[in-house]
């Protein structure tokens, strides 16, 4: 795969997939500019190199149709603040108002073109609506990671109908760091696994117990392992079905000599429920009708022990219902224990990186993953369609 800085794009019509897919508050203001941030290494470089600069996006999900609030408006004032530079928003993203807007460009110009999901044969991955995208680009960049695990006409399809394709800097920054963690990372290797179910994490598991030293894992997730070592874990979060499953994760992780650590206490409640009142019980002490909704305080001291001369960490998920203070303190403390090592941290998904961003934290983690779905497909040692389109591509 090439990246950006081995194409030459001087002057050239260089259209880029970014992933712009950011929250909005329900007067249409963006809430996390993160996703936009990102991307502005690409983007400064496109322009100080003289690329009249094309840029498309997705935003949320109007699966096909035109829906007015989910423009991507906002997005192109944000950008045009963040670059102190004026970018225009076509009124589509195809068709010949776009070919004129372009015909027009100057080297160092920004256009935008309108959220690409207006039209159903983005997401269908539909050639003809990918060869309409590709008829104005010299060269074609992606640098959307939080797309990639997708096939669309937007980061596959066009592939096929630009000559020169490449990657941009983020995408070059999230491979690299994976790479970095997965394939050579430095020893000990500890893995953090959270969230609230095993079946979305069979595969991460699987993978990451033939790469780790040591696996914690906490959440919802860690009450369907302890169930199957035998424990009473009353109304807590269980897949019964995958009981076995969780038997041969634990015995795979003691014949590969991997550590497999589980919480040894937890926060529990009656109700998942801001004001339900809560107590902390060793894991042998969870009350039939309750739940557990944190890791305790024992565990916390016991997981930060682990990490504390681990070399690489790697995180996905959070320890408790983090989204409510009373069940927080669990993924808070591994936040700081993570940010406080002195290993590699990698972050990715989703709700670890929100968890994150809620204790200040961010700043001291090595790396923070843009891409949820696809860092976690990442992590199944799966690989992602849109870098094998740009690998097909060289
Ligand atoms: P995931 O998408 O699998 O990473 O799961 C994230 C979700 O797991 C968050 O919304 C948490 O509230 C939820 N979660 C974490 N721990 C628990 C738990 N012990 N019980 C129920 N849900 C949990």
């Amino acid at each position: 795969m090439k990246f950006i800085d081995e194409i030459d794009i001087k002057g050239k019509k260089t259209l880029f997939r970014f992933d712009f897919n950011v929250p909005l508050d329900d007067s249409l203001h963006i809430t996390d500019d993160t996703r936009i941030r990102a991307v502005l290494p690409t983007i400064d470089y496109a322009l100080d190199e003289g690329a009249k600069v094309i840029v498309m996006s997705h935003l949320g999900r109007p699966k096909g149709r035109i829906v007015p609030q989910l423009s991507l408006a906002p997005v192109a004032k944000r950008l045009s603040r963040l670059l102190g530079k004026e970018v225009r928003l076509a009124k589509d993203c195809i068709g010949e108002d776009v070919r004129q807007l372009i015909s027009k460009m100057e080297p160092g110009c920004i256009v935008m073109l309108e959220n690409l999901r207006f039209h159903p044969g983005e997401e269908s991955n539909d050639d003809e609506f990918a060869r309409q995208l590709a008829c104005c680009a010299d060269v074609y960049i992606d640098d959307a990671f939080g797309n990639a695990h997708r096939r669309h006409a937007s980061n596959v399809g066009i592939t096929k109908h630009v000559k020169i394709c490449g990657a941009g800097f983020l995408i070059k920054k999230e491979l690299n760091y994976f790479k970095q963690a997965l394939e050579n990372p430095a020893r000990p290797f500890v893995a953090i696994v959270g969230g609230s179910k095993v079946s979305g994490k069979l595969e991460t598991l699987g993978y990451l117990i033939k790469k780790a030293d040591k696996i914690i894992l906490g959440g919802g997730m860690a009450f369907t392992f302890l169930k199957a070592r035998g424990y009473e874990i009353g109304r807590s979060l269980v897949e019964d079905e995958l009981l076995p499953q969780a038997n041969e994760i634990m015995e795979a992780a003691r014949s590969l000599r991997v550590k497999f650590y589980l919480p040894v206490d937890c926060v529990i409640a009656e109700r998942k429920s801001a004001d339900a009142e809560t107590k902390i019980v060793p894991i042998q002490e969870i009350n039939p009708n309750w739940m557990g909704l944190d890791i305790g305080p024992a565990t916390t001291t016991l997981f930060s022990e682990v990490l504390n001369n681990a070399k690489t960490i790697l995180w996905n998920g959070p320890m408790g219902v983090f989204e409510l203070d009373a069940f927080s303190r669990g993924t808070s403390a591994m936040v700081h224990s993570v940010a406080n090592s002195h290993a590699l941290t990698i972050v990715g998904g989703g709700d670890t990186d929100v968890a994150i961003h809620k204790t200040g934290e961010g700043d001291k983690i090595t790396y923070i993953s843009t891409g949820g779905g696809a860092f976690l497909k990442l992590l199944e040692g799966k690989t992602l369609p849109a870098i094998e389109a740009l690998d097909a591509c060289s």
